[in-house]
């Protein structure tokens, strides 16, 4: 454990973390010799706790080549000298690289930032590490009274918020709503980011949805039924006629855009969630979009902003998190994640459970 309140970033030089090996068949823990150079215009956070998502475990399976230190949940604590040090952190994993402004930054859409790298998934290293250098910019102090265990789950959460963004008011257009009825969204899968979809549609204080989840697995679902979402067997999405407002296909696997079609009413909307290894496969049906005039929607990042005032408000979560591991264990966090029934893993990154537990989860 190195001490905190001596370290800027002259004195970082190595730090461990987990890199794939070259095929990303094989994954390793390693001591990267930072370039002093390259660290100099970034902010340097001691990684408390990292979360494992679907998107690392697909990276495994070669979704995107990459060759730097993985993962891009965390919570961390600034330990370079700034207006924000020693204070609690997440981050926004697209780092900016434009100047001048792009088009979409300057449009505060700087997800979409046309020289964007995102941590630990291209062009910047990630969390699964001691430490990590990122730019002021992309850091958003946790408030006073979330716990760092909950906090790492701001990214998640952030890309569930962003769900409600892509359901139109009016989501079936020439179908009046009468403005008591709620809008009904199916879940398409219940793993972690499902989960949170469903909670973040639940209790968002704009509009009034109801959720209906499709899994397999009734004891993830319970998570999203304690927040009020009605739960159901994966196989009734095929067996009987839905005509739900809006569907989110969070399955994790290839197949699930064709599924959701079918489950919206004429104009409704599909919003796509699933990131699969080789690009899934999926067959869809052009016509049937066509005729029931069916929006799709990609959706990815959401604003960090909203995330933690989410948390604020939102208890309950920590139902979520199904294991927390060591650093020097995080290959096996990888693996346990992939595990039926398993639910988010952390990686303690610097023995926060033992070092931090008293200061900062009381
Ligand atoms: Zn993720
Ligand atoms: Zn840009």
């Amino acid at each position: 454990m190195l001490n905190l309140r001596n370290a800027g970033n002259p004195t970082y030089k190595n730090w461990t973390a987990i890199v794939p090996c070259r095929d990303a068949s094989c994954w390793w823990i390693c001591c990267l010799d930072q370039s002093q150079a390259s660290l100099s215009q970034l902010l340097i956070s001691q990684i408390l706790y990292a979360g494992v998502c679907a998107t690392d475990v697909e990276m495994t399976k070669g979704y995107r080549e990459f060759h730097g230190v993985m993962g891009h949940e965390f919570v961390g604590r600034v330990v370079s000298p700034c207006d924000i040090a020693d204070q609690l952190v997440v981050a926004d994993i697209n780092v900016r690289a434009c100047s001048p402004p792009c088009d979409p930054c300057g449009h505060d859409r700087s997800a979409h930032c046309v020289a964007r790298s995102a941590i630990g998934i291209f062009g910047h290293d990630g969390c699964f590490a001691e430490y990590i250098a990122l730019p002021r910019q992309n850091l958003y102090v946790v408030p006073p009274g979330i716990s760092p265990r909950l906090a790492v789950l701001s990214e998640p959460l952030a890309a569930a918020i962003h769900v409600a963004d892509d359901i139109p008011s009016d989501p079936v257009g020439h179908y009046p709503l009468s403005p008591a009825r709620p809008i009904s969204v199916a879940v398409l899968g219940d793993g972690k980011l499902g989960i949170l979809v469903a909670v973040a549609l639940l209790t968002d204080s704009n509009r009034k949805f109801e959720v209906h989840m499709f899994g397999r697995h009734r004891g993830k679902m319970a998570v999203a039924a304690s927040f009020g979402a009605n739960t159901h067997d994966a196989d009734e999405e095929t067996r009987r006629r839905w005509s739900f407002d809006a569907a989110v296909e969070c399955t994790g696997r290839s197949g699930g855009l064709s599924v959701a079609t079918k489950m919206v009413r004429p104009k409704g909307t599909v919003i796509l969630k699933t990131t699969v290894a080789g690009g899934g496969g999926d067959i869809v049906d052009p016509t049937f979009i066509v005729v029931n005039e069916i929006r799709i929607v990609g959706s990815r990042c959401g604003r960090m902003s909203d995330a933690v005032e989410r948390l604020r408000l939102v208890g309950g979560l920590h139902a979520l998190i199904s294991a927390v591991v060591p650093l020097r264990q995080g290959v096996d966090a990888i693996a346990l994640a992939q595990q039926g029934g398993v639910l988010k893993v952390l990686i303690d990154c610097c023995d926060t459970d033992d070092i931090l537990r008293s200061e900062l989860d009381p």
